[in-house]
């Protein structure tokens, strides 16, 4: 059995979507279970389409826009719509409708999983077209969740259940094709992963169906130790041992989703990194093998957030208003990426939701004077070498710096990195 993730900029085209299908089709004999993001923006385009529905203002031209990308490439690869597909659109638009009655992130889930049931269902129409050898699955129907909406957390016990009755029959008989990032609650509502979810998805499927290798196709040849848009000279690993891919993607390099290891290497579970526009390269196989850490990687953040709170009263920031603070962020479900204190402050780094730091002010405000500096960029380098630090792009502010004897990071002022995303 083998799980092969495909992400939203591999499927943004007929062209990707072609190509797609060619390497599903030149899969051998073994089972294979086909996960599947949003084609291309498609997730963005639905998060505006939320806010403004959910506001009651206009949303008729991005709904237009989004549902004509979509029949665009509908009528460049079919000869007609997919069954099932108006039901989509029609579906979408009535939900849309009602929206503002619903909690914002409620409403959130109701509508984002669209762009993966859309996608799932135009490609499962391509992959049946020749010959009929594909099940289409509502990943909503296995993969349970709690009610933590937008950013909702896997209930294992369910959830492996529900895919060894309902989606590992399926795999007997055909090729499975089902979305990313996407479950449901106890009550049926549907839920997210959180964003750059799909690679999760894979993980959850491999580990639950005891898959002999997960491949996730990128439009990049596989794991290199910088981003190549920011850094000129990169370096690609031919292996990664499951501890190292975790802590690079940890510190918030974006070609795997953080939380997609943990699974695969509890089971032992190879997972290759490879280019879906070139099948001939090797990738990046990450497993249990141990890799030498002589390659120092580079891992860039943007819109970062430097949240300070100071004491009011003069009394130190001791441990229990420490923990006050880290219980609020808990409760937020906020990962902080670099953290400082001193005498009479606490200062820590996130990414910078405008959500999220609403929620911050609310719950920390009454014991805590806050103060916020935006448009930070976090470089981290993993396994730094003396050479390694003149290769950093530090031509503002530093605002705050730590070094261990692996790891080195900076905050700093810029806002390149913010507009390369
Ligand atoms: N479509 C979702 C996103 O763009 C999930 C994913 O691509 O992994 O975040
Ligand atoms: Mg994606």
């Amino acid at each position: 059995m083998q799980i092969f993730k495909f992400g939203g900029a591999s499927v943004e085209n007929a062209e990707g979507i072609r190509n797609l299908c060619k390497i599903v089709e030149s899969f051998g004999k073994d089972s294979l279970v086909i996960v599947v993001s949003a084609m291309g923006k498609t997730t963005n385009k639905l998060e505006e389409l939320v806010k403004l529905a959910h506001t009651e203002s206009d949303y008729e031209e991005p709904l237009q826009g989004l549902k004509a990308y979509h029949r665009k490439i509908i009528s460049e690869l079919l000869e007609e719509v997919p069954e099932h597909y108006p039901k989509l659109e029609t579906k979408l638009e009535n939900i849309l409708g009602n929206l503002s009655q619903y909690d914002l992130m409620f409403a959130y889930d109701m509508v984002v999983p669209f762009g993966e049931l859309m996608s799932t269902t135009i490609i499962n129409a391509c992959l049946n077209e020749k010959r009929n050898f594909c099940h289409w699955l509502d990943a909503r129907s296995v993969i349970r969740t709690d009610q933590y909406f937008s950013e909702a957390n896997v209930d294992w016990v369910v959830t492996e259940q529900q895919i060894w009755e309902r989606l590992r029959p399926l795999t007997k008989e055909k090729i499975v094709i089902t979305q990313g990032f996407i479950g449901s609650d106890v009550e049926g509502n549907s839920t997210t992963l959180g964003r750059e979810g799909s690679d999760y998805t894979g993980a959850i499927l491999a580990y639950c169906l005891n898959a002999d290798g997960f491949t996730v196709w990128k439009d990049v040849p596989g794991i290199l130790n910088a981003d190549p848009r920011i850094l000129e000279k990169t370096v690609q690993y031919a292996k990664l041992s499951y501890r190292e891919a975790t802590e690079i993607a940890y510190y918030g390099a974006q070609v795997i989703h953080p939380k997609t290891l943990k699974p695969i290497a509890r089971k032992n579970i190879p997972l290759t990194v490879r280019s879906f526009l070139n099948r001939d390269l090797d990738g990046t196989v990450i497993s249990s093998e141990s890799t030498k850490k002589d390659i120092p990687c580079f891992i860039f953040k943007g819109n970062q957030l430097l949240v300070t709170a100071q004491v009011k009263d003069h009394s130190f920031m001791d441990e229990k208003k420490l923990g006050l603070i880290l219980q609020v962020l808990d409760l937020l479900n906020i990962k902080i990426n670099l953290m400082q204190n001193s005498a009479l402050t606490f200062s820590f780094c996130i990414d910078n939701k405008k959500f999220k730091v609403k929620r911050i002010k609310e719950l920390l405000s009454r014991d805590f004077i806050l103060s916020f500096e935006c448009s930070l960029n976090l470089a981290t380098i993993k396994n730094y070498t003396p050479e390694s630090f003149e290769k950093l792009p530090l031509n503002r502010s530093v605002i705050m710096e730590q070094k261990t004897v692996n790891n080195y990071q900076v905050l700093y002022q810029s806002d390149d990195l913010a507009e390369k995303g």
